[in-house]
C-alpha cells in the first residue's frame, strides 16, 4: 500500500502525523508528506485512518 499527500490540498492540521507518525512527517512548508515508499504492514490501519480522517481529503492511495 502506498499513499501520497496532495500538497495543494493539505492545510497542515497535523492529524495524519499524529495518527501515523511512521508514515507522515512535517516538511519545510509545515505541511505533511509521506516518508515511506511503501507503508509498513503494521502502519496500514493508521494510514487508512489518516486517509479517511484528513479534513481536506488530501491523502490519496497510490498504485
Ligand atoms: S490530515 Fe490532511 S490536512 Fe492535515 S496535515 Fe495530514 S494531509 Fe494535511
Amino acid at each position: 500500500m502506498k499513499v501520497e499527500v496532495d500538497q495543494d490540498a493539505c492545510i497542515g492540521c497535523g492529524l495524519c502525523i499524529d495518527t501515523a507518525p511512521n508514515v507522515f512527517a512535517w516538511n519545510d512548508e509545515s505541511k505533511s508528506y509521506v516518508i515511506v515508499d511503501v507503508v509498513p504492514k503494521d502502519d496500514e490501519p493508521a494510514a487508512k485512518e489518516s486517509v479517511e480522517s484528513c479534513p481536506t481529503e488530501a491523502i490519496h492511495y497510490k498504485d
